[in-house]
């Protein structure tokens, strides 16, 4: 039987990072993965795939809406092959899950293709492929979440889908209907708004992006509002059926009363479970609470102490960039090391356009915990930069302690956020001042000044262009 200082069982973004950061630190390691490519949720079905059709989507949108402004003409009409865009995504996917492989040859990691399951505490079984048995003096959990259902609600992936489904679809919808307004739903819903469905978003909570600003649920709502997707908030979804190749949603008001939407698609976007089916965590004590979530302490230690677990399938974000950090963390604990993750500066990011991204607090969370804060915001409007490029929607807002000025939170919606972001958590994770961001030089022209420029307002209400 072959022996490891590690197995990981999953291949996503906590579990192959894992794999690779304990390969260098010099342990020898086994990835099992129950799937015949690895990259689990992140490669194959979520992050790349899903950005691969929004890039190819915003390229359309561009050239149908925006390239006449800019004085480039295309004679005859420009149309949409959904084929070749699938298949375009399919090759993104299959040459990244590709660089996986490489990945663990280098590192000289063991691959197993089966599904894990715990045996006892230090041996693991492999069923498929692979089948077979391996020994592990430490293990850890990395197997990831999947979609979420409504109880009342008959999955037939064929009409009634979730993101897997809808990332594959033979065809433009007509009329999508999507249940849930968070970050899937958004993202998927602007990809096909863009290729011509009607869309409407049915969401349960006053506002589409819950858990962010709400300064930023706003200004995405116009966004969605002005390419003429409905925006169905505070509805409460009671049913979903099929007749042929018709979807009947129905929901209940803010007055109680059931409003029905007919289309020819819904995808069900109401968030993703840990998924630890067929682990038989039993055999071995491993703890899962009441939402199914693999419990664990503050080194990711489960209730086993040579058991750890990561990424979507234990609490906090599900995001693949926590799951990686969570990957090393563990990785560099097996090894004696002392690795530290300050959740709070994990960024969330929304890859419509415009993008949406955050760190740190809210303005809701900063009220609930009594902190004074002081709030400096800066429209991409006034920017040379987003004027040139035509994409003025959105603003910087930077939240900061009202008597240090150390930046609590910054909250953007505007064009390449999902990039700017990456210097508001520099400059937090090194405890920056507003007037810290404010003092150092932002080239010109880019987008990036509107991050000074919001800390000129923070700071001393003094933004330049303004
Ligand atoms: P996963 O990626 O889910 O991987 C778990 C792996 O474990 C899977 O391959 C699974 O097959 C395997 N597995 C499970 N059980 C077993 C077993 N018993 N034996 C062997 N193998 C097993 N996050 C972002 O940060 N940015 C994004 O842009 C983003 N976009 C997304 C878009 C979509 C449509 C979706 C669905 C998700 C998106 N996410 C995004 C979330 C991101 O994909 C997850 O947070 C991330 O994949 C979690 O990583 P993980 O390693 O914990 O688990
Ligand atoms: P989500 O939690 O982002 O959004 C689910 C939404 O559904 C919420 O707004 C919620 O209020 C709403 N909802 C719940 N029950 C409902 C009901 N009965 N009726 C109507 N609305 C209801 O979940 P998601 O969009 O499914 O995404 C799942 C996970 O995948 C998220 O945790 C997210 O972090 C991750 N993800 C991340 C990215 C990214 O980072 N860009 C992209 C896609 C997915």
């Amino acid at each position: 039987m072959n022996s490891y200082d590690v197995a990981v069982i999953g291949s996503g973004p906590g579990g192959y990072v894992a794999a690779i950061r304990c390969a260098q630190l010099g342990m020898k390691t086994a990835i099992i993965e129950k799937y015949s490519t690895l990259g689990g949720t992140c490669l194959n079905v979520g992050c790349i795939p899903s950005k691969a059709l929004l890039s190819s989507s915003h390229h359309y949108e561009e050239a149908t809406k925006h390239f006449e402004e800019h004085g480039i003409e295309i004679p005859g009409d420009i149309k949409v092959n959904l084929e070749k865009m699938i298949a375009r995504k399919q090759a993104v996917v299959d040459q990244t899950t590709g660089g996986i492989d490489f990945l663990m040859k280098k590192n000289k990691i063991d691959v197993y293709e089966g599904l894990g399951s715990f045996i006892d505490s230090t041996h693991i079984k492999i069923e498929g492929k692979d089948a077979g048995e391996i020994e592990a003096k430490n293990i850890i959990i990395a197997t990831g979440s999947k979609p979420s259902n409504l109880p009342f609600i008959s999955l037939d992936k064929e009409r009634v889908i979730t993101s897997t489904e809808a990332l594959k679809l033979k065809e433009i919808p007509k009329h999508m209907i999507i249940i849930g307004g968070g970050v899937i739903g958004l993202e998927l819903g602007q990809v096909y708004r863009r290729l011509g469905a009607e869309v409407t978003v049915i969401e349960y909570m006053d506002r589409i992006l819950p858990t962010m600003d709400a300064g930023l649920s706003k200004e995405l709502n116009k966004v969605f509002k002005k390419a003429k997707c409905k925006m169905m908030m505070s509805h409460k979804v009671q049913s979903v059926e099929r007749k042929g190749d018709e979807v009947i949603v129905k929901a209940e008001n803010k007055k109680g009363e059931i409003v029905e939407f007919k289309g020819d698609y819904c995808l069900v976007s109401v968030g993703r479970r840990p998924y630890t089916d067929g682990l038989n965590v039993e055999a071995v004590g491993v703890k899962i609470n009441d939402r199914g979530q693999v419990e664990v302490n503050d080194h990711l230690q489960t209730s086993t102490s040579n058991i750890y677990a990561i990424g979507d399938v234990i609490k906090g974000a599900m995001l693949a960039h926590k799951a990686e950090e969570e990957g090393v963390f563990v990785a560099e604990t097996l090894a004696g090391q002392k690795p530290h993750i300050d959740y709070n500066l994990i960024p969330g990011v929304v890859y419509t356009w415009p993008e949406v991204a955050a760190v740190g607090k809210t303005e809701e969370e900063l009220k609930v915990d009594k902190v004074e804060y002081k709030v400096g915001q800066f429209p991409f409007r006034a920017l040379g930069r987003a004027r040139a490029s035509g994409d003025i929607d959105g603003f910087v807002k930077i939240l900061a302690d009202k008597t240090t000025d150390e930046v609590l939170g910054v909250h953007m919606i505007g064009a390449r956020c999902a990039d700017l972001i990456a210097e508001a958590v520099t400059a937090m994770e090194f405890r920056a001042s507003a007037e810290d961001i404010s003092r150092y030089s932002h080239a010109h022209p880019t987008f990036a000044e509107a991050v000074k420029e919001a800390a000129l307002a923070a700071t001393d209400n003094r933004p330049l262009h303004v």
